[in-house]
């Protein structure tokens, strides 16, 4: 008789807003900007900097709209720097990149298709 055996995948998963397009997103998948206790503003690729942060969805458009709503500089206090936009844009094409190599390596991860022997 098949055990019914219950996976605790069900957790919380922090959400956060976007300031580019507003979405709720998880926080796992946004991009954090802190401004820091000097009020400088920076990237926070970990997610781990404390401070007061700002999101956004790792797409072009949300930064540029961001940008134009003026969305992280009213979130943060601080309009970002030409060096910061330019790493942020730097961070989101790494992390698109990121994102198709983990749809390949996730494809069908839910679900055991039966080739999972390949170990
Ligand atoms: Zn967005």
């Amino acid at each position: 008789m098949p055990k019914a055996k219950k996976q605790p995948r069900v957790r919380k998963v922090p959400q956060r807003t976007c300031v580019g397009c507003r979405s709720v997103r998880p926080k796992r998948e946004l991009i954090r900007v802190v401004r820091t206790p000097g009020g400088d503003l920076v990237l926070d690729p970990t997610g781990k900097l404390s401070g007061r942060g700002a999101y956004l969805c790792p797409d072009t458009t949300c930064l540029r709209s961001a940008l134009a709503k003026g969305g992280i500089a009213s979130a943060l206090g601080t309009s970002p720097s030409e060096e910061l936009i330019s790493r942020l844009e730097e961070e989101l094409r790494r992390r698109q990149i990121a994102a198709v190599q983990q749809e390949r390596k996730t494809a069908g991860g839910g679900s055991v298709d039966g080739e999972n022997s390949s170990l």
